[in-house]
């Protein structure tokens, strides 16, 4: 090997997402992921998501505002129609 030429690796621990961590050569201090052999589908053949950053909450949430929106706005229309019916009724 020549000298002085190749970047200087470390055994390093990488720590995953699901909690799992193995060592392997590396020439960075650390190294955090958010999949590995031991969470993803591939092989475990079980489906889940994987969200480190709350994507999935966030679009929930959306959703439930978006269908909150609608109700309210379906209400305030019945509440349109039967003041619409009120003073149709009083105009006869
Ligand atoms: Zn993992």
């Amino acid at each position: 090997m020549k000298q002085n030429v190749h970047p200087k690796t470390n055994l390093i621990n990488v720590t995953c997402a699901c909690g799992n961590s193995f060592a392997t050569l590396s020439t960075s201090a650390e190294l955090k992921v958010e999949v590995c052999s031991g969470c993803h589908p591939f092989f475990t053949g079980t489906q889940r998501f994987v969200d480190t950053t709350g994507r999935v909450e966030r679009f929930k949430a959306k959703l439930e505002t978006q269908k909150k929106v609608a109700e309210a706005e379906a209400a305030k229309k019945t509440k349109k129609a039967a003041k619409a019916e009120k003073t149709e009724a009083k105009a006869e």
